[in-house]
């Protein structure tokens, strides 16, 4: 989709001023150009006998080298163009509905180059671009990167990893990967982006605060969302809200732990104090919208060791919360 909105103004800018360029400089005015006729930088060969059209994107290609990858192109009938329009000579041809320049790209990308250093920077629209691509020209071998691509940015593993705030992912390629996913049978990162989805804030503020209608996933699937973040968020609060286990029970008779360091002994008294600060910090609430990745005992040690927790207690809480963790994920 970027190609279509910058991709003209920036390759003809990159041959009058360097892109690079720092601070304010004037723009001439750009010779004007057809805005649907704009070449690819990379895949235009001059020695090319195919063009390939992708939105506004004009690809020039060896037709038996996509033949060769691309079942698609294998079984077009009349590949020579007949009476195809041509440029350079070469017959134009469309690549299928639903295949965007970007994900076309990509797919060139592995079928012409070493792919590894591109696909790698691909964010998580371009994968789903290529996917997309990779299955309407039926380019396995592109679709297999695809695929390993898109399980490296969903981590199956059991529990989901912290998400890096320098690349959140929008909710919306959420959604997208989850339609993939679907589509491709790859269960696991479906299972994994369901649980971004319900950890997301901004997918809920749409949920509830604007239209739930224009977000883009089945009445049904938002309704399973909904549902499994209510029960995520009850066996948060239940588990939060539990004062940690004294390393050595004590008498329970008594009600007292053996606990030699905790300033809390009497387990109603502990349970009292822990419920105040859970609560008093927010964190009852907080962690529920994100419970597999909440670590409460990291983010409050130094509050909780200042309030008389000893680190015997707050070590068994951050055990059981990790245990916890994998009963709720499901593995
Ligand atoms: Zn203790």
């Amino acid at each position: 989709m970027s190609d279509k909105s910058g991709g003209s103004t920036k390759q003809n800018m990159s041959k009058s001023a360097p892109v690079e360029s720092k601070g304010p400089r004037k723009i001439k005015a750009l010779p004007s150009r057809p805005v649907n006729n704009i070449r690819d930088n990379t895949f235009w060969y001059s020695d090319g006998n195919i063009v390939i059209q992708a939105g506004v994107k004009l690809f020039k290609l060896h037709a038996s080298r996509l033949q060769r990858f691309c079942v698609y192109f294998k079984e077009m009938v009349d590949l020579d163009g007949g009476d195809a329009k041509r440029i350079e000579a070469c017959p134009v041809h469309n690549v299928p509905q639903g295949a965007t320049a970007e994900g076309f790209k990509a797919v060139l990308y592995v079928v012409e180059v070493p792919f590894e250093t591109f696909t790698s920077k691909l964010t998580l629209p371009g994968i789903i671009a290529m996917l997309e691509a990779a299955h309407l020209l039926s380019c396995n071998s592109a679709l297999h990167v695809a695929k390993r691509r898109l399980a490296t940015v969903w981590d199956p593993h059991p529990v989901p990893a912290r998400p890096d705030p320098e690349n959140v992912i929008p909710y919306t390629s959420t959604i997208a990967t989850i339609h993939r996913a679907g589509d491709y049978n790859l269960f696991s990162i479906e299972k994994r982006a369901f649980y971004e989805l319900l950890s997301s804030e901004n997918y809920w503020q749409a949920y509830f605060h604007t239209n739930r209608e224009s977000i883009d996933l089945s009445a049904y699937d938002r309704e399973r969302l909904l549902h499994a973040r209510d029960v995520l968020g009850r066996w948060w609060r239940e588990f939060v809200l539990t004062p940690p286990e004294a390393t050595q029970r004590g008498n329970p008779a008594t009600g007292r732990t053996k606990c030699k360091w905790c300033t809390y002994k009497v387990t109603t008294e502990r349970e009292r104090v822990w419920r105040l600060f859970i609560i008093g910090k927010g964190d009852l609430e907080h962690g529920a919208l994100d419970p597999l990745r909440y670590n409460l005992v990291d983010l409050r040690r130094q509050d909780l060791l200042n309030e008389w927790w000893c680190m015997d207690c707050l070590r068994n809480k951050e055990n059981a919360w990790k245990a916890k963790t994998v009963e709720w994920w499901g593995y």
